[in-house]
């Protein structure tokens, strides 16, 4: 134990806008876990999967007649400088040619891309992810954007979610009204943490001044939805200087808030090496912070969404979970569930019909494939009935925090109780400690049960049953 921590005392579950903190349930089920923004996930993609196959997948929509709508995700790799808790895929360069470069070659693939898919199909959502999407200048923004609209036909603004990471050091109140012109609608800001020593130990310095001044030019520009995401769990933080960083998002009144947990695997991510590990707060602190947050955001009237998101009821994450139309992907939580992703870019992951597939991870292998005219696939899945059958129920689970049983024995040739016997009887001990219900129409899970839902989710998880995880998983409270 860390020596400055204290035990959390025994006290009783406290439910805030949707969700029981129950310190000690937390204390004795966190392990670690996938989030689940795929089934099965990502880490268990095949290389055996190419482009061919992608092929095959985009055919079999064309025969499947109806078009379902498109979403579009565009990874942009490139930082300025490395934040040290990052476990992002990124090229952290100050060399802007770089960019210019990159820009040409996702250009290509977004043209391949359409050339399969744009025909038949409206783009509903799109998302710009990272790296730092505003490492593109303003005229390469303009650019790509118009590349896109050239391509594919676009939802109108009052119909599609348009998205956006910024990185709040990259761009100034007038840019934040440049990228509302260039289209986008959603804004979601990288903030972590507000105190300066926190921002030092991580090395994202980022003063609370220019943070406010984007977030005050977003609502001025008309952007629909800001979001912000914080981080717990990383060096220097304490309970106060948590409560602190949580009074000041509050004050800034975003729409959404989403809340990570610091997963410390200097193993697999080499700038977390530049970490010191005695200043991170230990296992007790972090779950006082957690509850600390649900505590303040849901006295502040945000709603618990799921995972580590918030919203305001009006939000349409919080309409969307409400009217039972909440989705997961790649992205974390959406509200478009019925479309298929086309991801462009380098690492970047897809799920187009009954497939998942993930482009090459380094640039080098990226420029050589669309040099080959080849989409750079380099892994995937292809979903058999029982992954499809999975899939269903542990996106209801994570987004609704329940399952019809009828319902998903009328979408599937199964009985419930017998195709998933050996699962329901490890579900019977979570039902004793009040984590979820079963009963004979509904799988429920309980205010009690929503903070371990991975736990849940794990329980249904085939390929961890074959292959018991490795710790590639962050904790999952
Ligand atoms: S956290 Fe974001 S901005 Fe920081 S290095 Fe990682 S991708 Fe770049």
């Amino acid at each position: 134990m860390h020596p400055t921590a204290l035990p959390i005392p025994a006290q009783p579950a406290a439910a805030w806008q949707g969700v029981d903190f129950d310190a000690g349930l937390l204390q004795r089920l966190g392990k670690s876990g996938p989030r689940y923004t795929s089934y099965p996930t990502a880490d268990r993609f095949d290389e055996g999967f190419g482009y061919r196959d992608y092929l095959h997948a985009v055919a079999g929509l064309r025969t499947r007649g109806a078009a379902r709508p498109l979403s579009l995700y565009l990874h942009i790799p490139f930082c300025d400088t490395v934040c040290y808790y990052c476990a992002c895929n990124k090229v952290v360069t100050k060399n802007r040619e770089k960019a210019a470069t990159y820009l040409a070659y996702l250009k290509r693939e977004i043209a391949m891309q359409a050339a399969l898919l744009s025909n038949s199909s409206e783009v509903e959502q799109l998302h710009f992810g990272g790296g730092t999407p505003t490492y593109l200048s303003d005229a390469q923004m303009e650019e790509l954007m118009a590349h896109l609209r050239r391509n594919f036909r676009f939802a109108p603004d009052a119909a599609g979610e348009y998205s956006i990471e910024v990185d709040p050091r990259t761009v100034s109140p007038e840019r934040v009204h440049t990228l509302r012109a260039q289209g986008f609608n959603r804004i979601s800001l990288g903030v972590q943490d507000f105190d300066p020593d926190v921002q030092r130990a991580v090395n994202r310095v980022q003063p609370e001044s220019e943070t406010r001044a984007v977030i005050d030019a977003a609502r001025a520009a008309g952007f629909r939805s800001i979001s912000i995401d914080l981080i717990y769990g990383l060096p220097k933080q304490t309970l106060d200087t948590m409560r602190e960083t949580l009074d000041k998002v509050v004050a800034a009144n975003p729409d959404r808030i989403a809340v990570y947990h610091y997963a410390h695997m200097p193993r697999l991510f080499k700038p977390q090496r530049r970490i010191i590990e005695t200043e991170m707060p230990d296992s007790d602190t972090k779950l006082r912070m957690l509850q600390l947050c649900i505590e303040r955001l849901g006295a502040a009237g945000y709603v618990y969404i799921g995972m580590d998101h918030f919203a305001k009821p009006d939000d349409d994450l919080a309409v969307a979970q409400r009217q039972g139309r909440l989705h997961r992907n790649f992205q974390g939580y959406s509200t478009h569930a019925d479309t298929d992703l086309v991801a462009c870019g380098v690492s970047a992951i897809g799920a187009v019909g009954a497939t998942y597939s993930q482009n090459v991870k380094t640039l080098d292998e990226y420029y050589d494939l669309l040099d080959q005219n080849e989409l750079p696939v380099a892994r995937g899945w292809r979903l058999g009935m029982d992954d499809a059958l999975r899939r269903s129920l542990i996106q209801k689970l994570m987004c609704q925090f329940e399952v019809s049983i009828p319902a998903l024995e009328q979408a599937f040739p199964i009985v419930f109780r017998d195709y998933f016997a050996p699962e329901v009887a490890r579900l019977r001990q979570m039902e004793d400690d009040g984590l979820l219900t079963i009963g004979e129409e509904w799988l429920t899970v309980s205010m009690k049960g929503r903070l371990l839902i991975r736990n849940i989710c794990m329980v249904f998880d085939r390929y961890l049953a074959i292959q018991p995880d490795a710790p590639r998983h962050s904790q999952t409270v």
